[in-house]
């Protein structure tokens, strides 16, 4: 789903999306991982499939360079699922490397898929990227 850039950014801060997560998805860098984390949860909830490729280290089980392939498999999860809410459970930082554990929750149609995954992301020449994530029961 499109968002407008006066509502309420999907990563949960209260601010308007296009004071907050717009301006990553739009080529700002993240300064740390916590902000990854959440602009790429923003990303997938307004549907910013570039944004979320962009992001993701090539050590990812997703990454492919096939971007058609990628941006369509993103799109099939985007138009089914519902993102209501992130829960930032715990956040630890480093050089470069840090982790992030989440609970997205997250519907499709009436069925609660909602999930809580600590996700692992690198620093790589400068940059912040999501590497890989595993679920927590
Ligand atoms: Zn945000």
């Amino acid at each position: 789903m499109k968002i407008s850039g006066n509502s309420f950014c999907p990563c949960g801060s209260q601010k308007k999306y296009k004071n907050c997560c717009r301006k990553f998805h739009f080529g700002e860098e993240p300064q740390n991982a916590l902000e990854l984390m959440k602009s790429r949860y923003s990303a997938f909830a307004s549907t910013v499939s570039e944004y979320i490729m962009k992001t993701t280290h090539r050590e990812n089980p997703d990454f492919t360079h096939d971007t058609q392939s990628w941006k369509k498999s993103i799109h099939d999860f985007f138009d089914h699922s519902e993102f209501r809410k992130l829960e930032i459970l715990d956040f630890i930082d480093g050089e470069d490397l840090a982790y992030v554990t989440f609970k997205a929750n997250i519907f499709q149609g009436a069925i609660d898929v909602s999930f809580i995954e600590k996700s692992k992301f690198l620093k790589v020449n400068n940059l912040w990227l999501y590497h890989s994530g595993e679920f927590i029961e």
